[in-house]
């Protein structure tokens, strides 16, 4: 059942209309956007869920039973019956895959919704109605939905509805945490769109509030690994560096030890030496050494292939201008720029074969 709560309503209008009379007074820093939709943001509240969305600039919330069927979309209140919210708790998602058939991975999406959408179409990934068409094959988003962009949520909700069809199917869709994903969990919100600060404004909280331990999208974004095992590839979205070795830990406690600092302040992880290692420079998030140029460039990548029992390894994180191959083909770098909002592509690896996958759904031989 749908109720809408007008008292609340009205409770979460006011400060949106107060801010929007002080915008001109503090210089409108925030833009004010009556067209903003945005949402549902669906937090659990005993048994029930409670969703919040932004429709032309106004808060609004509906109360749903658990039970119900909730196909969230930003169109304002138009809730279609796709995937059931799933319940999450601290279990962490498998992280450790082998005879995939088939593979693809593309990152660093950034609220560049439609190009995303529109390279799985054009690959078969999903077919013309978004759903998944691509049987047992795994698709890998290797970090970074969040930040940046404008259509941020379109991009988590489609990816939770399209799990649920990949597991149907036999396949499965994998999203890796990014440094923007931990950025946002931990409260450091330097990089939203203008829409996001917003809606956090007109939903009266943080937008970090909106990912909270309360929230399904928080909660499901927690259960999320930092590095994955498909075959002989390893996923990570910035890379590994040789001193994270040191730490010790086996590629199953890599994701438990980073889960667990996700709501960590910054000074508890400075704290914890494996923590301030995987959440710093060098860790697996924001280490970009695999390129020329970087810093703390890497040159000898055997001891970590070695170490994680992997043939090659697939990062994002480090913009190029199209889907690229390194060290001979040991590093595959898939964050092709979509962030930029105007063209993209995905890594496809298929019939023992990579291929760089275009907009347009040219498949090309990967050079190595
Ligand atoms: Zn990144």
């Amino acid at each position: 059942m749908l109720h809408l709560l007008q008292p609340k309503k009205n409770l979460l209008l006011l400060p949106a209309l107060l801010f929007m009379l002080l915008v001109p007074v503090i210089g409108g820093e925030v833009p004010v956007d009556t067209e903003y939709n945005d949402g549902p943001y669906i937090f659990y509240q005993g048994d029930s869920l409670e969703a919040r969305w932004v429709c032309n600039g106004n808060a609004i919330i509906t109360r749903h039973s658990s039970d119900d069927s909730i196909f969230p979309n930003t169109k304002c209140g138009k809730i279609s019956t796709v995937p059931k919210i799933r319940h999450f708790g601290d279990e962490a998602e498998p992280a450790e895959f082998t005879d995939v058939p088939k593979i693809a991975a593309l990152s660093d999406i950034h609220g560049q919704h439609e190009i995303f959408i529109r390279l799985l179409t054009a690959h078969g990934i999903i077919d013309q109605h978004g759903h998944w068409s691509w049987g047992n094959g795994h698709l890998v988003i290797v970090g970074d939905i969040l930040d940046r962009g404008p259509r941020v949520m379109e991009t988590l909700w489609f990816l939770y509805s399209l799990e649920a069809q990949a597991n149907a199917a036999g396949g499965r869709v994998h999203v890796l945490l990014g440094n923007h994903e931990v950025m946002v969990l931990q409260g450091d919100l330097r990089y939203l769109h203008p829409k996001y600060e917003f809606v956090a404004k007109t939903l009266n909280t943080d937008y970090d509030e909106l990912f909270s331990k309360k929230s399904v999208l928080g909660r499901w974004l927690r259960t999320k690994p930092v590095a994955l095992k498909i075959n002989d590839f390893l996923f990570v979205h910035g890379g590994i560096h040789p001193q994270m070795l040191e730490l010790g830990l086996s590629f199953t406690d890599l994701n438990t030890t980073f889960q667990s600092g996700l709501d960590y302040s910054r000074e508890a992880i400075d704290q914890d030496e494996g923590l301030d290692f995987l959440y710093g420079g060098r860790g697996p998030i924001w280490y970009r050494g695999y390129f020329p140029g970087e810093k703390n460039e890497l040159n000898d990548l055997k001891p970590i292939l070695a170490a994680f029992g992997v043939q090659r390894i697939v990062v994002g994180h480090t913009s190029m201008e199209v889907v690229s191959a390194f060290h001979g083909g040991r590093v595959l770098a898939v964050d092709s720029s979509i962030k930029r909002g105007e063209t993209g592509e995905i890594l496809i690896w298929e019939g023992g074969e990579f291929f760089r996958g275009t907009l347009t759904g040219e498949r090309m031989l990967l050079g190595q």
